[in-house]
């Protein structure tokens, strides 16, 4: 197991309100390290809209799910937060007061004095395709997720689904792998029209091959694919020989390990003090789509809201023995040398 990370505050999602709290700590002399189970980061806005247009962050009249985390991130900048991708958090335990010990799903192990859980609706899950007996072979040779591209090396595979990640990810794992099927129930495809162009170009010189149809039956043994019958819009079905299958088929959100780590909560969401956004334990603050209160509104300006009241709150835990001043970024030259602008 690495080594314990020690810092102030553990943002938990780096969706937009995870990201602007990074800001309003950092404003504070308050370091973050964020976590994210998404290999990127943004949360809905980037996983979910990308490219769908915000027309009510104040100040901004339009600005695209994608464009609004890029902007984040230049806003962040200045704090040079740390990330951890493609981890989940577990476990959350308190061993002091407050001082929190947290590990991943990947054996990274923080201790930390504040937690932020910005973890809007909770973990994003692949969606299982209509595939009857597909269980066994999750994990082992049905991946929804692609975490290291040499998994699939010399491989035999079946890319399921017609968006972005199923284009995609036919175009990075099609040089690597022995042989590439991509199935789709039509031929039409949702991805990026550059990456259709690119898939297209690679069936015409027998590159990859293309199905239209639907995929009904698997075959192997002890979770070990060997083939899969697709049915194509003709009726008929074709048997394909394969050693793994990637279905792309969307994510749901489900709120995942939260619920265990014994806050008080309504609806599957943690309550806090609009005061603080603090949750019933203290120096756990929950801020974002995650938490509830009288009124709340599932929306990024009431993130960003909660984020500036849970970071005044949290700097009594990181630095106890230093008054808070509140200033404004406009004249305060000290928040403007930590914004490295003065
Ligand atoms: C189609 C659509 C359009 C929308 N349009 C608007 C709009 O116009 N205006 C507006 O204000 N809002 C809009 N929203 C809502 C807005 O996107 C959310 O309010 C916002 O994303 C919430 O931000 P968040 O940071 O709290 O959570 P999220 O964006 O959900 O991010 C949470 C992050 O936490 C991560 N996470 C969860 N659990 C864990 C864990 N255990 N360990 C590690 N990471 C974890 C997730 O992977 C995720 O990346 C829209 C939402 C959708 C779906």
């Amino acid at each position: 197991m690495s080594e314990t990370i020690k810092t102030d505050v553990l943002i938990i999602g780096a969706g937009p309100v995870g990201l602007f709290a990074v800001f309003q700590l950092g404003l504070l002399d308050i370091k973050a390290h964020l976590v994210d189970i998404l290999d990127k980061v943004g949360g809905q806005c980037a996983e979910l809209y990308p490219e769908k247009p915000i027309y009510d962050i104040p100040g901004i009249p339009f600005i695209t799910g994608q464009g609004l985390t890029e902007a984040l991130m230049a806003q962040i900048r200045p704090f040079n937060p740390t990330f951890h991708l493609g981890e989940m958090v577990i476990t959350i335990e308190n061993i002091g007061d407050p001082l929190f010990r947290v590990t991943t799903d990947r054996g990274t192990v923080f201790e930390v004095k504040a937690i932020a859980i910005a973890a809007g609706g909770g973990s994003f899950q692949p969606k299982r395709p209509p595939i009857a007996g597909i269980e066994p072979y999750e994990s082992k040779s049905v991946h929804y997720a692609v975490r290291k591209m040499d998994m699939f090396l010399d491989k035999r595979l079946l890319v399921v689904g017609g968006g972005d990640s199923a284009l995609d990810w036919t175009l990075n794992l099609q040089p690597i792998a022995k042989r590439l099927t991509l199935v789709h129930r039509r031929d039409d495809f949702r991805g990026a029209p550059a990456s259709v162009s690119k898939m297209r170009a690679l069936v015409a010189a027998g590159s990859v091959d293309l199905k239209i149809g639907q995929v009904t039956l698997l075959e192997g043994d002890n979770g070990q694919l060997k083939a899969a019958s697709i049915k194509g819009a003709d009726g008929n079905t074709t048997r394909v020989e394969v050693d793994a299958m990637l279905p792309f088929f969307g994510l749901t959100m489900k709120l995942g390990p939260v619920a265990d780590w014994g806050l008080a909560m309504k609806d599957e969401l943690i309550t806090v003090d609009t005061g603080t956004f603090e949750s019933s334990k203290p120096g756990l603050f929950a801020i974002g789509d995650i938490n509830t209160y009288p009124g709340k509104l599932k929306l990024i300006l009431s993130g960003f809201h909660e984020a500036a009241l849970m970071a005044q709150r949290a700097h009594h835990y990181v630095h106890p023995e230093k008054r808070l001043v509140f200033q404004y970024t406009t004249s305060s030259t000290s928040l403007q040398k930590k914004l490295g602008v003065a």
